[in-house]
């Protein structure tokens, strides 16, 4: 009797073992399944992170750009010494970004190569090309890309200065404005000069926010504030910043132009644009007389009146 029990148990037993055989298999699939869906999972919240510091560190970029920018002009204005070449400043936007890359985050790489900066279409941005690649550790997900932006250079967070009145005539910084005293003066080399006697700018780059020039005529309201804005205008002859930057002579981008205000009244003296004031080719040329309210004056030469439809 006993071996027909043990018989019976082991046919159960063998019964239960191929019972479990299918469970045990549909058990691993799905654990393994589950893996899968977990790893994707991370995979894809991975991906998703990457994205976010990807885009957060574009708009870095931007930021350290402008503040690069904000301080280099600053740097020159003040010690009068010119960024001779592209590359140093190419180098020092690529050193601000890199701390900043360093410290935006422990789960993944970020790594931004700056390719070049440029002057652009429109002179109160500048092109900034670089490669930002964004990855995890393990390098398995990233995210790499070619940028080509334009960054402006008129954020009031991070104010650019003109380089080229300092730069031109040794003139000094007092405040946010340029105190020409007789450097100008001395500079500027066809009759009259002596009109720009102290003369004081703001020197600030702001962009005139008339976007039709002829309105500055308009009305002496528009055009004094546009004065005493110190604001700047779209210029073929004016130089970009970046030209401004490196002390050139000449430059055959878009760039911008500003008045410089007079200080003595006659009827002719040298026209009152920057970059005639300022053009070291002997290519300075005299304007007439025009007032606003009688409290303000500046020089102009018929283009520039015309321009400005004054
Ligand atoms: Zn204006
Ligand atoms: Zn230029």
């Amino acid at each position: 009797m006993k071996i027909i029990k043990d018989q019976k148990a082991y046919t159960t037993s063998i019964l239960v073992l191929i019972l479990l055989i299918p469970v045990l298999f549909l058990l691993i699939i799905t654990m393994e399944e589950y893996d899968q869906n977990v790893n994707n999972t991370i995979e894809n919240l991975e991906s998703e992170q990457i994205k976010n510091v990807y885009d957060d560190f574009e708009e870095e970029i931007l930021r350290s750009t402008k503040e690069s920018l904000h301080n280099i002009t600053y740097e020159v204005i003040t010690s009068k010494r010119s960024i001779t070449r592209r590359d140093d400043l190419i180098s020092y936007i690529q050193n601000k970004i890199n701390k900043k890359a360093d410290n935006q985050s422990k789960d993944f790489s970020i790594k931004c190569d700056i390719l070049d900066i440029k002057p652009s279409d429109n002179p109160f941005k500048i092109e900034l090309d670089y490669q930002l690649t964004v990855s995890t550790e393990d390098n398995k997900i990233k995210k790499s890309k070619n940028q080509q932006k334009y960054v402006e250079i008129t954020d009031k967070n991070y104010p650019v200065y003109d380089p080229l009145p300092t730069l031109k005539t040794g003139a000094i910084l007092d405040g946010g404005y340029v105190e020409y005293g007789d450097k100008l003066a001395e500079y500027i080399t066809i009759d009259n000069s002596e009109t720009y006697m102290n003369t004081i700018e703001k020197i600030t780059i702001k962009e005139c926010p008339l976007k039709d020039y002829t309105q500055h005529g308009n009305s002496n309201d528009t055009f004094l504030s546009c004065l005493n804005n110190h604001y700047y205008h779209n210029s073929h002859d004016g130089m970009c910043l970046l030209c401004r930057l490196e002390n050139k002579t000449y430059c055959n981008h878009y760039g911008f132009e500003t008045f410089i205000l007079p200080t003595e009244m006659i009827d002719e003296a040298p026209a009152s644009i920057d970059h005639v004031l300022l053009n070291d080719n002997q290519n300075q040329y005299p304007g007439n007389l025009i007032t606003v309210e009688n409290t303000s004056f500046i020089y102009l030469d018929n283009g520039h009146k015309a321009k400005y439809g004054l």
